[in-house]
């Protein structure tokens, strides 16, 4: 019934920071915040279906900045074989990661691009300095998986080879991001999504082939570059979102219900299917998009 068996819950659309290059996962700007009537109306569908799902990822967004995501994280934990939460660490301390723990967070994935900079991302304005280090001891102390979401720009690429070794050494799973734009018309409308700059595939590879025996992969026509290094997968996300290939997307739910597969999906409102505002069970949201494949025209 879930796009690859797989939910993603988009539990806000607000962020602590404003990086340069967010596309907040497709969402309109405004800010929204998932309502516990919406978390509800998911808990009683995935009951009434007897579904469970391989896994389920909360995001934003700031995912943290929701009051009640301990809370939605507990009630939907029976329904899937992993919960994930997807987070920039801002708001992470280690009672918090204690508290995730004990409501059955299974896997953070920390965005952090840069370990040695005073900011940990590139932003318009101000951002806090994570100490990624810190944060990955102790999920790891907690029984908590840690991976790492990084944008590779020209504010990080001269730390590329450390971030790898980093990753190698301490058998941290990553994904590395290429920047992509919106396209926007002359009247202001969204067409899609390019990738212009930033590629530093080609510098990837090369810092890779420093590891002898590393093993290389590209996927998805080209889309992804995939290593497998003595257990550890880095992954370069290269043309996210503009080949419909990333195929292996979940069911994304918005805050206000909206329920699409991807975000070049997001864009195109024949893409979207709607949560009922009455919240009655409604099947064929869900069925309708269980293809799973990006854009998919129902
Ligand atoms: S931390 Fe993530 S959601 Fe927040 S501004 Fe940066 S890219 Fe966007």
């Amino acid at each position: 019934m879930f796009a690859n068996n797989k939910i993603r819950l988009l539990v806000t659309s607000e962020c602590n920071i404003n990086c340069w290059y967010c596309h907040n996962e497709g969402m309109p700007y405004e800010v929204e915040y998932m309502s516990r009537n919406l978390i509800d109306y998911i808990e009683n569908f995935l009951g009434n279906y007897r579904c469970m799902v391989a896994r389920i990822v909360y995001s934003g967004g700031e995912a943290l900045l929701h009051d009640n995501i301990l809370d939605y994280i507990a009630k939907l934990r029976k329904f899937t074989e992993s919960a994930s939460l997807v987070t920039n660490g801002i708001l992470v301390t280690e009672d918090l990661i204690k508290q995730l723990k004990s409501v059955g967070l299974s896997k953070m994935r920390l965005g952090i691009d840069s370990f040695r900079r005073k900011r940990s991302r590139p932003t318009h304005g101000s951002c806090e300095h994570v100490n990624p280090t810190e944060i990955i001891n102790i999920c790891r102390d907690n029984g908590i998986i840690i991976e790492l979401n990084i944008v590779l720009t020209e504010y990080n690429i001269g730390e590329l080879d450390e971030i790898i070794d980093y990753c190698f050494d301490n058998s941290i799973n990553a994904k590395y991001f290429r920047v992509i734009r919106e396209i926007i018309d002359d009247d202001g409308d969204f067409v899609g999504y390019e990738h212009k700059d930033h590629n530093y595939v080609d510098k990837f590879i090369n810092s890779i082939n420093r590891y002898v025996g590393a093993k290389i992969n590209r996927d998805y026509d080209g889309a992804n570059t995939v290593v497998l290094n003595n257990g550890t997968i880095l992954r370069y996300c290269e043309l996210l979102c503009s080949k419909e290939l990333c195929w292996k997307s979940g069911t994304r739910i918005s805050p206000n219900g909206e329920i699409y597969t991807c975000m070049q999906a997001r864009r195109n409102p024949n893409n979207i299917r709607k949560i009922k505002y009455d919240y009655d069970i409604d099947y064929e949201s869900f069925n309708i998009i269980k293809k799973g494949r990006c854009a998919v025209a129902v």
